[in-house]
């Protein structure tokens, strides 16, 4: 199964990437994930996109794509891929589909969340993610059992920099600017599926589960 999953910040990507990959025995492969790592490990990737990451800027179209290509053609791929936080631009989109016709892996799916403003800068705000192993919480909405502790590992829970109303409102605007028009591109295409993510994750992952199950 080759499924896109794609919304603004704060949509709820993280959350339904986990569980579809439960039901489904794919990799989720987040390319802000890959980046971060690669800033952790300051790696000359890391390097060359930090400065467009920390600003809430897309890093350039090419780092990206050829990041992408090579990722999905590692072993766990075999099954197909989540990749969520890709393409982001109409150009990422097309270099995309181009890419993942030649080695074999079309997408059959793309969920687009839709959220209104007002919750997603609550939602963010309130965002904390673990440290270690990437478990994410919110203040009020799912807090952890001991403050800034992570339940599943014991590890610190941190605030990503991008995590503020005013990161957000630039992230929002790169969103409807660059993002909404690759789904514009892929409806014709007859793969998009409109998800209402305004409510809690049983709400959203119901709709998710039954456009996934029409191309299973
Ligand atoms: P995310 O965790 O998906 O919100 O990504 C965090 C940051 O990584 C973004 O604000 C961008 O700077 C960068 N990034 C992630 N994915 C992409 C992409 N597909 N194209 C360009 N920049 C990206």
């Amino acid at each position: 199964m080759n499924i896109l999953i794609m919304g603004p910040a704060g949509a709820g990507k993280g959350t339904m990437s986990d569980l579809i990959i439960k039901h489904y025995d794919i990799p989720h492969i987040s390319t802000g994930d890959m980046l971060r790592e690669n800033v952790k490990n300051n790696t000359e990737l890391g390097q060359q996109a930090k400065a467009y990451m920390n600003t809430g800027k897309l890093v350039p179209d090419e780092l990206i794509n050829a990041m992408v290509e090579k990722r999905l053609l590692e072993d766990d791929c075999q099954k197909g891929y989540l990749l969520d936080g890709f393409p982001r631009t109409l150009v990422q989109a097309k270099a995309f589909e181009e890419m993942a016709e030649r080695i074999g892996k079309p997408v059959e799916c793309v969920l687009a969340l839709e959220v209104g403003f007002d919750t997603l800068a609550d939602r963010i705000t309130g965002r904390r993610i673990c440290s270690k192993c990437g478990a994410i919480y919110h203040l009020r909405h799912h807090p952890s059992k001991k403050e800034g502790i992570c339940d599943e590992c014991g590890s610190e829970l941190t605030q990503r920099k991008d995590d503020t109303v005013e990161q957000l409102k630039v992230r929002m605007d790169e969103y409807e600017a660059k993002t909404a028009p690759i789904i514009e591109y892929f409806e014709p295409k007859g793969v998009v599926t409109r998800i209402d993510a305004s409510k809690d994750a049983d709400f959203t992952f119901a709709q998710v589960k039954e456009a996934l199950g029409k191309v299973a």
